[in-house]
């Protein structure tokens, strides 16, 4: 019975040390530090990590992520080339009927 309580102890502290080490990695903290300050100090780290504001890299992360969000948005629309007509994909840059390279990086 003991052995159990152990058990379920640690799965206890293991969840609190991954949720940590997410939470602190979206803020661009260091990941390996939050797990092991979770695991120590259980919710009360947790909060403090929730508190924390974020890091200029937690910033530029959080911006690369909705970079690419915006992206995946346009994936599946088409466009059009302006020398054959042709629908491509929008993420397409060489036409693939008159080989027409489409300017890369435009988005709207
Ligand atoms: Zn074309």
């Amino acid at each position: 019975m003991i052995a159990f309580k152990i058990l379920i102890g640690c799965a206890w502290c293991l969840a609190f040390g991954y949720v940590g080490g997410c939470l602190a990695a979206r803020k661009g903290y260091s990941p390996h530090e939050a797990v092991l300050y979770t695991i120590i100090f259980g919710p009360f780290a947790l909060a403090v990590y929730a508190l924390l504001p974020m890091t200029e890299a937690g910033r530029e992360q959080a911006e690369v992520e909705r970079q690419i969000a915006r992206d995946s948005m346009h994936r599946d629309r088409l466009k059009s080339c302006p020398n054959c007509g042709r629908e491509v994909a929008f993420t397409c840059r060489i036409c693939p009927r008159c080989e027409h390279r489409f300017v890369p990086n435009v988005m709207e």
